[in-house]
């Protein structure tokens, strides 16, 4: 890598955007404890110098601090910034593409939204926006965070033969969809990959190119992004033994514009919330039924059928159902404001994101 400074409306170029995570975190006793830790210390230029050594020498990366956040304060607006800074990068001739270091902890819900509203801009400039972070803490003896980062770099960076541009996420030298992130295990260094379709960066398998064309075929049009305060207000509640109803009516008090169902099993819930759900539904509030269980896919009418204004979440989890959901009531609200005769309910798009 290059780091002497150059015109970027010049160069072709990488950009990095940092958005803090335990990719830039820093352990008090890295030695005796690194899982001891605060995520978001380091500056995402510092991350870059430690690994300025291994890239190409004529790679030239510019980088931005988006946030510097444990990925658990992530918030609607940090998301709101980071999409508008990706939209406006990619349209950059000289940018190659872009490379976000991020916390594992919500790096799904991120993934998702980019999905959802530059997936489809990437894709038809050939572009790879990509993903990635860290389990282990910057300063930690076997930090993970250096090596994650030259591969996330790589795979911006490097044409690979049939690939196409879109948004993707890196670990542990595994490649994914964004929108497949799935962190599913609390520690081990491939945690946000452990259960998402992959394939070795270095190694591209043919049946996980065929999925990733597939699915970026199935899906919409970008959606718009919401002004910073201006996200629907959507909850996640989980269906549990001994649930209640007071709680959906508490959400439906607290003027809630959604709720997404953590089910059990299939999408199913606690039978003591469906007084409150069809009031819910009543009253206009929208309802993505997905599953609690950690995997799989949830179904139209399956377990039981869907009242009209519920929709199952396919293969969203919860946490991504939510940011669907949410983008898909903001579009409907925004068709609705510029008029005209076709006017998208909320349900049609997110249908389009809710691949099963
Ligand atoms: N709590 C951290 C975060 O999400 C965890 C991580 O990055 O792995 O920011």
């Amino acid at each position: 890598m290059n780091s002497s400074p150059f015109n970027v409306e010049q160069f072709p170029h990488i950009l990095v955007l940092g958005m803090g995570g335990t990719i830039a975190g820093l352990a008090p006793s890295p030695e005796a404890n690194p899982l001891l830790y605060q995520a978001g210390q380091v500056g995402v230029e510092d991350l870059l110098s430690q690994v300025t050594k291994v890239l190409p020498q004529d790679l030239k990366i510019i980088s931005k601090q988006v946030a510097n956040i444990n990925s658990s304060n992530l918030s609607e607006a940090v998301l709101t910034e980071l999409g508008k800074l990706v939209n406006h990068y990619l349209k950059s001739s000289t940018l190659i593409g872009i490379v976000i270091t991020h916390g594992t902890d919500t790096i799904e819900e991120t993934g998702l939204f980019l999905q959802t509203t530059c997936g489809r801009a990437a894709e038809k400039l050939g572009k790879r926006v990509v993903l990635t972070g860290a389990m282990l803490p910057s300063n930690a003896p076997r930090a993970d965070g250096p090596a994650n980062l030259i591969a996330a770099i790589h795979w911006a960076s490097t044409s690979v033969d049939n690939c196409p541009g879109g948004i993707f996420a890196v670990f542990a030298d595994k490649v994914c969809m964004a929108r497949d992130l799935a962190k599913r295990h609390s520690s081990t260094l491939n945690a946000p990959l452990q259960d998402s379709p992959s394939s070795a960066i270095g190694l591209i398998n043919p049946s996980w190119l065929s999925d990733v064309k597939a699915k970026q075929a199935a899906l919409g049009d970008d959606l718009p992004i919401p002004e910073a305060l201006h996200w629907p207000w959507v909850e996640i509640l989980t269906s549990h033994a001994g649930a209640r109803g007071e709680i959906v009516m508490q959400c439906l008090g607290a003027g809630v514009s959604g709720l997404v169902i953590a089910g059990t099993g299939q999408g199913g819930f606690n039978s003591a919330w469906q007084e409150s759900i069809d009031k819910a539904i009543a009253a206009g509030v929208a309802i993505v039924r997905a599953t609690r269980t950690g995997a799989g896919s949830v179904r139209p009418n399956i377990p039981e059928n869907d009242p009209v204004g519920c929709m199952a979440a396919g293969s969203l989890s919860a946490p991504k159902a939510r940011i669907a959901l949410q983008l898909a009531l903001n579009a409907a609200k925004e068709s609705k404001v510029k008029g005209g005769p076709q006017q998208p309910s909320w349900q049609d798009y997110f249908a389009k994101q809710a691949l099963f």
